[in-house]
């Protein structure tokens, strides 16, 4: 779209504000609103300027001054403005003009021009599948419990940590919510709603199902697409869930651990790389129908998964979901069927062009941008290195892992337990990540300092309701 295509498109479905919108490093978008009798050819090329010294990771006050220039094709009508809105994806520069190397958008397309540099592929595909609970919107501490949301009450089943919690309302059974219809299935008209929210903005939606947790977990999935297109769909979906719930008197969360004991929500992400339009990774006949430069890929994302995961699973809350027994992964290996595998090999239905691996570590809290430049950059790694994950130890494993003897399962890896663990992992192995200046040493050293001082210190000072499980007694 050009300039004068959006002013046309503002005449045209009589927009009355532009909405400017960046993502921060974490993964939230901000958003500056200007009268759209404001908004001129000029403004839509070169940008606006907004104060960078309060998002988090961006700029101190002293040097706070940025430009965000919209991206013209990335316009969407706002479904949920009291207002017609028009709301435009933004990169950020700096005030000279240059790109700013905080900005995750401009990582990701970095990452898409190293990858066509590199002759290995012209395009990368990325697919990932979002989970997500939906728990009823109660005021702040209104709920016994103490916490600002409640489960469902359609769905009433109280996660006590045992399958037996008070019956304060019709209960489904444990893990009864994957995937009965109505009226078991409470929240089908709910998840269709979001559905046609997110095809009126363009998004090419798959399917929608209930999830495995009891209460409330949804998924709803669409097509996969390149790069930065793909992380830019990401944030638009949460946005549309979000507001769809919002409207509906629910609170969507995508954090990848909100109860204990059942289910956690994980971003599973597929991969493929495509050149001129030939799919790379199928070979008919190998291990899963997969090629050498699949395989070199696995290896490049499990060798380098701890590191990865700094930006595939960046919270506190990650890795409570990185447990056995709720089908997240919990081990650095490749398999065909294994769901408790980092990284799976789909085999049902596969074409030459559906071929693709599956990273099943990933959760929602990371920023889309970032993770899926740091996956590409680490299979790019295990290709140009011919990583051989069979060699390494990372598999196949297709057995049931609970069925390995003792000696077998101690050669397999688990995933690392926790944040700090993965900010240490990426201290000392990110060079794969500088690779064509995609990431620098500046963000790298940024992102470990955020992780550790707003997230990590502030939740280990904190008192922790288990805590007094354990020791108030004592
Ligand atoms: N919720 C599971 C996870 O945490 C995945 C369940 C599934 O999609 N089979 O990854
Ligand atoms: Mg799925
Ligand atoms: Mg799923
Ligand atoms: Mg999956």
């Amino acid at each position: 779209m050009t300039a004068e295509d959006i002013l046309n498109l503002i005449k045209e479905k009589q927009i009355l504000m532009v909405d400017f919108r960046l993502v921060d490093m974490p993964g939230r978008q901000h958003h500056v609103t200007i009268p759209a009798v404001e908004v001129d050819e000029d403004m839509l090329t070169r940008g606006v300027a907004f104060d960078g010294s309060s998002i988090q990771g961006f700029r101190g006050i002293e040097e706070s001054d940025m430009v965000m220039r919209p991206d013209l094709d990335s316009a969407y009508v706002d479904a949920f403005t009291a207002v017609p809105t028009l709301d435009l994806v933004c990169d950020i520069y700096e005030p000279s003009g240059v790109r700013y190397n905080r900005d995750p958008r401009f990582i990701a397309q970095k990452a898409e021009t190293l990858l066509k540099r590199s002759g290995i592929a012209t395009d990368a595909y990325f697919g990932p599948e979002l989970e997500f609970f939906l728990f009823d919107d109660v005021k702040f501490n209104s709920d016994p419990s103490g916490s600002f949301y409640s489960i469902d009450s359609s769905e009433a089943h109280w996660n006590t940590g045992s399958s037996d919690g008070p019956n304060l309302a019709y209960k489904i059974k444990n893990k009864g919510g994957y995937f009965p219809v109505q009226p078991t299935d409470s929240q089908h008209d709910i998840r269709t709603e979001m559905v046609l929210e997110l095809m009126n903005a363009g998004i090419r939606v798959e399917r929608h199902h209930h999830e495995v947790a009891s209460a409330g977990q949804a998924e709803i999935n669409f097509r996969f697409d390149t790069l930065t297109k793909v992380a830019d769909t990401v944030m638009l979906y949460k946005y549309i869930v979000r507001n769809v719930a919002r409207k509906d008197g629910k609170v969507a969360t995508f954090m990848p651990k909100p109860l204990f004991g059942d289910n956690g929500s994980g971003m599973h992400v597929h991969q493929s790389l495509f050149k001129d339009g030939v799919p790379l990774f199928f070979e008919e006949g190998a291990y899963g129908n997969m090629s050498e430069m699949a395989m070199h890929y696995i290896g490049g994302i499990l060798y380098h998964a701890p590191a990865l995961l700094a930006f595939s699973t960046p919270s506190t809350n990650s890795f409570k979901r990185l447990v056995p027994g709720f089908e997240a992964p919990v081990n650095l290996v490749f398999s065909k069927g294994n769901r408790s595998a980092a990284v799976r090999v789909p085999v049902a239905a596969v074409t030459p062009k559906t071929a693709r691996i599956e990273f099943r570590t990933p959760d929602c809290t990371a920023n889309p941008y970032l993770a899926f430049a740091a996956m590409l950059l680490a299979g790019l790694d295990g290709i140009k290195k011919g990583i051989d994950p069979g060699k390494l130890g990372y598999g196949p494993f297709d057995k049931n892992i609970y069925e390995l003897s003792a000696e077998e399962k101690a050669q397999i890896r688990s995933v690392p337990g926790s944040l700090e663990e993965v900010l240490s992992a990426l201290e000392d192995d990110h060079e794969f990540l500088l690779e064509g200046g995609v990431f620098d040493r500046d963000f790298i050293q940024t992102w470990i300092e955020l992780k550790r001082t707003t997230e990590i210190q502030p939740l280990s000072m904190r008192p922790h309701p288990h805590e007094f499980q354990m020791y108030l007694d004592l």
